[in-house]
């Protein structure tokens, strides 16, 4: 879609949509202060998209309804304890699940990769802001992970949270944001999919 015709159709959707459920997973529970910082990190990406999130643990989920929801794992340790100051690659930080060409709300957010991954630049920082900085690295991976969902697109862009590979100092930046043209397409898919289904579902069975 031509640009220009994205951005007037923004202009016309309501400002804000029925928040995103998210479903969190956590194989360790992090520091509440982390996960502070992960919500809150989600919130200033998606905002700028209109979008919004309820989050709840994966146990909690019985019985509860929403239009759109994602079920989060998060693999290995979310937290900055036992960091060494050794460099390593560690394969991918997230990824989402496809069957027969369809997207899955399943979501996974490697911590144990991220730590790996950035360890070398997290203990060289002053040890009272590495759990936010760890927090704001996890919401980026997952932002962007959110993005294949809710706009339910495979592809990648060339730069910001939609580009395909992260470096540290993306990850580490202050902040790190969507270029405006996936913002728009964000928030359009998101308005057009509550105008399709203004019902609601449930959570989706566990695939493990
Ligand atoms: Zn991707």
């Amino acid at each position: 879609m031509n640009t220009s015709i994205l951005y007037l159709l923004m202009a016309a959707l309501p400002a804000r949509v029925a928040p995103v459920t998210l479903y969190t997973n956590f194989q360790q529970t992090p520091p509440a202060a982390l996960f502070a910082s992960i919500q809150s990190e989600l919130e200033v990406i998606m905002t700028p998209a209109g979008l919004h999130f309820d989050w709840h643990p994966l146990a909690d989920a019985g019985g509860r309804i929403s239009s759109q929801l994602a079920v989060i794992h998060f693999i290995g340790a979310c937290d900055v304890a036992g960091l060494r100051p050794d460099t390593a690659y560690p394969g991918p930080l997230g990824w989402i699940h496809v069957t027969d060409g369809e997207i899955l709300p399943f979501i996974d957010v490697n911590c144990d990769g991220l730590r790996l991954f950035l360890q070398h630049d997290l203990i060289a920082s002053p040890a009272a802001g590495r759990e936010e900085a760890f927090g704001r690295a996890v919401a980026r991976v997952l932002a962007h992970e959110l993005y294949h969902l809710l706009a339910n697109t495979k592809a990648h862009r060339s730069s910001g949270v939609a580009k395909a590979a992260y470096s540290v100092g993306d990850l580490l930046s202050q902040t790190f944001q969507f270029d405006k043209r996936e913002c728009a397409s964000l928030r359009l898919r998101t308005v057009h999919l509550e105008l399709q289904m203004p019902g609601e579902v449930s959570v989706p069975p566990q695939r493990r």
